[in-house]
Parts: C-alpha cells; structure tokens; sequence
C-alpha cells in the first residue's frame, strides 16, 4: 500500500444553499488552511450544520480523527475567507472563495490522527492539483490577520508551528507514491480549549436568510414568536426564545446561537406544550411574582422580571387581541395554552 492510500476520503455533499452556492470554483489556484475552533463538533457535526443551517460561510473539507469529509465538491465555490481581506489578491491574484479549496481540522478526538489526515488530505491535493505544498498552501490567519487566528490557533497548542505543517505537508509530498509513510512530528497532546468560533453565529442584532431559518426552527420546536414571527430579524424575542431553549437544553444561556446551540436544535425534538399551572395571572395589588411571570414575559417579548406589572397586562391584552381571544389581560387556560403552544 502507498502513501497515497493511507486514507479514503468521504464525499457527502450538502443540499445547494447558502453555504454552497453550487457555482464552479477558478482552478483551485491555491489551499486555506483552517481550524474550526469548536471543540464538540467533529466533521458529521459540521456536515448537519452546513447543511441545515445553511450559514453563509462554509468550506470544502472538514477532518477529524476518524474521517477525511468533503462537504462542497471542489469543484465549486466554498465561502471561507471575506472578500473584503485582500491579502489573497495580492498573494494568488484571486479571491480564497473564488480560487481556493478551504480545509477544516475537527479539534475533537485524538489530535495526532486528526493531524496525520490533515497533512495527507493537503499533500493529496497538492499532488491532485498540481500545487506547491510551499507556497500554495496558505493560513486563513495569513488572508485575515484582523479576525483570524487560524489553523496556528489549534497547531499551536498541540505542538506544531505552520512552518512545521508545510514540512510535513512537504514530506508526504514527496513520499506519495512510496510505502513508507513519513514521520509527522506532533509533540504530547496539550488540550488548551479555545473560545474563538469559525464558524457564522447568530446574536442580537443579526438579520437575513439565518435568521429566518433560525426563527422557523425554534417554532417548530415549540418556541413560539408571538410578536414578530419569522421576520429574518434576531431582536429581544428571538433571544429570549434562544435562552429558553439553551436553558431547556442544559448548555450555556447567553442567547448567541453557536455551533453547540444549533447542534441542539438540529437534534431536538419539538417540546411538549406546557401545561397550565391553575393559577389566573393578573394585575392586582401587590403584584403577582413568579417564575411562571417570567416565562409569560418571555413569551410576550417584554421584559421578564417575573412581576405582572401594568406593562405585562397590556401586552398580555394586545396578544389576546392579535389571538383574536378574549381580551381581559388576564393568564387564564385559553391564553395559556397559546401563549406555550
Ligand atoms: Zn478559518
């Protein structure tokens, strides 16, 4: 066996969308190297988000420590350096999404066999498509220095400088059609945990096709955008239906949804409705206090103090209105049973 059967590589292509434009990639002129930055999701995590999720940034080829995974064929367009970075202008004459196959390396499993296929896979391609291991393979960090930190940000703790990939891509250059597989020089892992995500978030603020697609998933699920619905637009509501969600699912509540976070909604099954507790809510003195205020407010996209206070009784009336229900301001069973459907 050679070299250059040491590994198989898994072609599994995500639906056209966002993420994969399905237009025809120039050459490839040139590789980016990359490193996901998530530390629970290894190349089938990345799979199911690109192709669910369908974030407007993606790459070609994602590898962990059991698979070589090519998402986007490469012969088409991957979106994995910002167009506005002109470091790959003036380096290739060309922009990376336009010319260039991007590569992931997982961070999950055992970074030496992760490492090993990520040396191989560029030496592949090299060999493929007639590239210099040299000069033709490039750090995203090196295209965006402002942004990025990539792949140094996962070689680095684990031992290995870029200048030490490119020798290792080198070796297995050279070595392709020989049997003997050459050395990789990976020290002891070291696992340091990164906080940088390489992949699109959604938070606060954002807006477009993500958003929307996010609001669709988070009502099928159960978490319902009385106010404003799918609107494309990540304001309060979506926010607190994301924190709802985050906090149902035990991860981290901050209302930014990540990897992790669309991990779980790509996993989840919709929820139950919750049943009414008995309790009428309602404006009275002293005001009623609650947990179950709370996740009234959240629902109403007011702020959730866990009070029902006049703010709350007046958006508790002006849903009973657009629900076409008994406008009273009063939680009873009916409004209940819309507001947690
Ligand atoms: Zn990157």
């Amino acid at each position: 066996m050679s070299v250059s059967d040491k590994y198989q590589i898994e072609q599994r292509y995500i639906r056209i969308g966002n993420s994969r434009p399905g237009t025809g990639l120039t050459g490839p002129l040139f590789i980016v190297a990359h490193e996901t930055a998530n530390n629970s999701a290894d190349a089938d995590d990345h799979f199911a988000y690109f192709n669910n999720s369908q974030p407007s940034a993606s790459a070609h080829t994602f590898i962990d420590d059991g698979k070589i995974l090519e998402i986007i064929p490469l012969n088409e367009k991957a979106y994995h350096n910002l167009y506005t970075n002109p470091e790959d202008n003036r380096l290739f004459g060309a922009d990376a999404n336009d010319a260039a196959i991007g590569v992931e390396l997982c961070r999950t499993g055992v970074f030496r066999e992760a490492y090993d296929r990520y040396v191989w896979y560029h030496a592949y391609l090299c060999r493929r498509f007639n590239l210099d291991p040299s000069t033709k393979i490039v750090a995203h960090s090196t295209l965006d220095p402002r942004r990025r930190t990539d792949p140094e940000s996962w070689l680095v703790p684990n031992g290995v400088t870029f200048a030490q990939f490119l020798r290792d891509v080198r070796a297995y250059y050279n070595a392709w059609d020989s049997s003997t597989s050459p050395p990789i020089r990976v020290q002891p892992p070291e696992r340091e945990t990164g906080s940088e995500v390489d992949t699109t978030i959604l938070r606060r603020g954002d807006s477009g096709a993500d958003v929307t697609f996010l609001q669709r998933k988070l009502i099928s699920l159960g978490y319902p955008l009385p106010r404003f619905g799918a609107d494309g637009t990540f304001g309060a509501e979506t926010e607190a239906a994301v924190r709802q969600f985050q906090q149902e699912q035990r991860i981290r509540v901050d209302g930014i949804v990540g990897p992790e976070t669309f991990g779980r909604l790509n996993r989840a099954k919709p929820r139950r409705p919750k049943p009414f507790p008995g309790t009428l809510y309602r404006l009275k003195s002293p005001y009623m206090r609650g947990s179950n205020i709370g996740e009234i407010q959240r629902k109403l996209g007011v702020p959730a103090d866990s009070i029902y206070g006049p703010v709350t009784a007046q958006a508790v009336r002006n849903f009973q209105r657009k629900e076409g229900i008994k406008v009273d301001g009063i939680v009873g069973p009916v409004t209940w049973a819309r507001l947690f459907r």
